[in-house]
């Protein structure tokens, strides 16, 4: 039942978006658009049949067995149930927006986490293009936040039915009314917030974490309301990554373990001695 709901909003909103981002884009797309989503599609059957093989619904079975024997922070507190499922929301996307912040500040995590920020374009299918091991990494994080939690399992298929949900929405590369737009952002991270992050500005890219709501970045500090370029010109993706030939499917698994450069700038930039590719990428992120 649980797979259902997940598998049922999960392509019913790409359809609808899809289908929005053709009716009223925000921006042109570059060409490519094709190859991108054949790209980026491909890597979400694989991430699922990766999951499916590996951790499966480890968030959900955490939050039975922790029901079944009483466990967590929750039951220690004799939290009612519907107080379980509403804290459990919350802490639950404030610690994701944790992780986000940390994929950026940690190098390691930062090599898995650029694989979603190599894209050039932003649009629904952005929304699904995560390298595995980050979704697993993801996975088992959450499981652990659970089990510390004892969260209600209606909790948790909530949250990643909301989480999915959000993160197809706010990466759409659709127009919204620009008055909605205002009011929408107050109360939900809009894909006009959320394409700020996407911003090969590295201080943009460093804004902007939250994935549902935006008072945790309100609340940290993090909160970018208006990107330096107009949103229908800036460019997106990664300053040192941005050749569609070095971003195909084998590449972008490859992407965590290599140098993110394309095979035009290795042949362009001559090889300074001591000096390792990754360090310029690091360089170029401080720019
Ligand atoms: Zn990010
Ligand atoms: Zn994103």
């Amino acid at each position: 039942m649980e797979g259902f709901i997940r598998f049922g909003t999960f392509v019913g909103l790409l359809v609808v978006m899809a289908m929005w981002e053709v009716w009223r884009p925000r921006r042109q797309f570059s060409p490519g658009k094709a190859r991108r989503w054949v790209t980026n599609l491909t890597l979400t059957v694989f991430n699922t049949l990766v999951v499916r093989l590996t951790v499966g619904a480890v968030a959900v079975n955490a939050a039975l067995f922790a029901q079944q024997r009483g466990w967590g922070v929750w039951s220690l507190l004799h939290v009612p149930a519907w107080g379980n499922i509403v804290l459990s929301l919350m802490v639950l996307d404030f610690a994701i927006y944790l992780q986000h912040v940390l994929s950026h500040a940690l190098p390691v995590f930062w090599r898995l986490h650029r694989v979603h920020h190599t894209d050039l374009d932003v649009d629904v299918t952005t929304g699904l293009r995560f390298h595995p091991l980050e979704i697993l990494l993801s996975m088992l994080y959450k499981a652990a936040l659970v089990l510390l939690l004892g969260a209600h399992p209606a909790a948790v298929i909530a949250f990643e039915v909301i989480l999915n949900a959000a993160s197809e929405f706010n990466h759409a590369n659709v127009r919204l009314p620009t008055a909605l737009e205002r009011i929408l952002r107050k109360v939900v991270i809009t894909p006009d917030l959320h394409r700020i992050h996407h911003s090969v500005v590295v201080a943009e890219t460093h804004s902007n974490f939250g994935f549902s709501v935006p008072f945790w970045d309100r609340l940290c500090g993090t909160y970018r309301d208006q990107p330096g370029q107009p949103q229908t010109l800036k460019p997106l993706g990664i300053q040192d990554c941005r050749d569609p030939r070095a971003l195909g499917l084998g590449r972008l698994l490859l992407l965590p373990f290599v140098a993110c450069l394309s095979p035009t700038r290795l042949q362009q930039t001559p090889t300074v001695a001591g000096e390792a590719p990754e360090g310029r990428v690091a360089q170029g992120r401080q720019r």
